[in-house]
């Protein structure tokens, strides 16, 4: 059970908006599938990715990112021999992708307009009503644990933004998408409380940071069946209208998140606190639950099967190390 942790990370908020028992299993629960479960890898690729190249774009030293994930796959391999064969598949094209993009930046110059103001870092920034904490039903007081992602200023127009890099299935999905993304929303929220808290006023926190600069790479191998392009960049400024709204929903869902913590600490059914929501032709596909899900509602041994597939772990350990304020 969470205990202690005051931390909310845009994951938790994602797992409670989509299905309050997804949240429950992954988040108080905190349950993930036993390594070697499946023939597929515990690895994301999105998130090797991301990291490889937040190395590559670090200002102090920064590393090739195609040596940053040779490195990772090879430990990941050392500690899952069982899933090496999906692990090399995914190494293969993780590697495509990084090879494609020091390409693509070599011959399109991209960066020339960009310059690095900082490294991307994990902070846990407090939300402020009136200067002070906000406190929670269950007492705790409320965090916000985010990357903030590597600040970078834009040399034509001087706009100061945040470098974000994602993989995707699209580039050119509608920027109303990108605009609303609650990842994104909630990164651009963290640097500006993060600049609050340093002494900021609102408005030179706002200056600090107008948006996020999308940095796409397709989640594709290039093969020579493969039609072009396989990167893009995409601006999405957030206004202070938009900051401000996102700070409400923050609040709110944080309120509920810590209510039905409240209510389940103290032996409720979790079927009563917590019940689903199932989307069965995207349960199949988003839900790492899917197999058992159904074993909560039918009177089986579902804490048997739970014990079975799937072992705790800690669902916050990729903000390990955040910087506390
Ligand atoms: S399978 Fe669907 S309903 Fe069940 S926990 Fe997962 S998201 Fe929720």
């Amino acid at each position: 059970v969470r205990k202690g942790a005051l931390g909310l990370s845009n994951s938790e908020m994602k797992s409670w908006r989509r299905c309050h028992r997804h949240w429950y299993l992954s988040h108080y629960r905190r349950m993930k599938k036993r390594a070697g479960d499946d023939p597929g890898s515990a690895l994301s690729v999105g998130n090797l990715v991301h990291d490889a190249l937040a190395a590559y774009y670090d200002p102090v030293a920064p590393v090739d990112p195609v040596e940053y994930a040779d490195a990772a796959f090879k430990l990941e391999i050392e500690a899952h021999p069982s899933e090496e064969t999906a692990l090399r598949k995914e190494h293969e094209l993780v590697t495509a992708m990084l090879k494609g993009y020091l390409e693509w930046l070599a011959q399109t110059g991209e960066d020339s307009n960009l310059t690095i103001l900082g490294a991307e870092q994990t902070v846990r920034v407090p939300l402020r009503s009136q200067g002070e904490p906000i406190v929670l039903p269950n007492g705790e007081t409320l965090h916000l644990l985010s990357k903030l992602d590597a600040p970078v200023e834009r040399i034509s127009d001087g706009q100061k933004l945040a470098l974000e890099h994602k993989t995707t299935g699209d580039l050119n999905a509608p920027l109303i998408g990108y605009r609303i993304d609650a990842q994104f929303l909630t990164e651009h929220l963290a640097r500006f409380l993060h600049a609050m808290e340093q002494g900021a006023t609102p408005e030179e926190a706002y200056n600090d940071c107008s948006g996020i600069l999308v940095n796409l790479l397709k989640k594709v191998k290039r093969t020579s069946s493969a039609k072009p392009p396989f990167y893009n960049r995409v601006d999405v400024p957030h206004n202070i209208y938009e900051l401000r709204n996102h700070w409400k929903h923050v609040v709110l869902i944080a309120t509920e998140i810590a209510d039905a913590e409240r209510r389940l600490d103290a032996g409720e059914d979790h079927h009563t606190v917590v019940p689903p929501t199932p989307l069965p032709d995207r349960c199949k596909w988003d839900c790492e639950f899917f197999r058992v899900c159904p074993l909560a509602d039918d009177g089986s041994d579902f804490e048997g099967a739970l014990n079975a597939i799937y072992e705790e772990r800690d669902p916050l350990e990729r903000y390990t190390g955040a910087e506390e304020m």
